[in-house]
């Protein structure tokens, strides 16, 4: 898993393309996609208030099943508002999936390996084999769960996360700000 900061980057350069597409402060529309592109990790939660964080996780909400779910249900919370449900299901859909994407793509020393991308479809686990992105490492146990995240493997994870998905960002910042400039009247805000 790429840290929160790495996926919240991801939300972010959706953000960029679109800003206020779900809600109309822009402030809150970011927050939004940030909290969409981290949602899978919830599956922490469980094991979290049970002693054990790591149970659950890299479980069934890591597929394009739960993508597809997710999706329909913000479709339905937005729908009256925006009336727009082909596009707000498609961006929930790229944005809940860009977290698939990167987890697909960082290293995992604990079995199962990757992702259950397929569900329900299947069951199998994918991973790729040139991972991109360094594992996060972390303890087993939720009393020092937290405090075990703070360590120079896992800053230096965070570091690359920054370069590689903040670059990202940087040029759909840049895309927009041109294609802007070139027709003002293309610019939703
Ligand atoms: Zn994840």
């Amino acid at each position: 898993m790429p840290l929160p900061i790495g996926h919240g980057l991801a939300g972010i350069a959706f953000f960029q393309a679109r800003p206020g597409l779900f809600l109309t402060k822009k402030w809150l529309d970011a927050l939004f996609l940030v909290f969409l592109s981290n949602l899978p990790d919830a599956d922490f939660l469980p094991g979290l208030m049970t002693g054990s964080p790591n149970r659950y996780h890299h479980g069934i909400f890591h597929s394009l099943g739960a993508a597809l779910v997710v999706s329909a249900v913000i479709v339905l919370i937005f729908f009256r508002k925006k009336q727009q449900p082909k596009i707000l299901f498609a961006v929930s859909f790229l944005v809940y999936s860009s977290h698939l994407l990167l987890d697909f793509f960082t290293r995992d020393f604990a079995a199962p390996y990757g992702l259950p991308l397929f569900w329900p479809f299947s069951k199998s686990y994918y991973i790729a084999a040139r991972p991109i992105f360094s594992n996060i490492t972390r303890s087993s146990r939720s009393s020092d769960f937290f405090p075990s995240l703070f360590n120079s493997h896992n800053l230096k994870a965070a570091l690359l996360e920054i370069v590689l998905i903040g670059g990202l960002v940087l040029m759909a910042t840049m895309v927009r700000f041109l294609l802007t400039k070139g027709n003002p009247r293309s610019n939703p805000g």
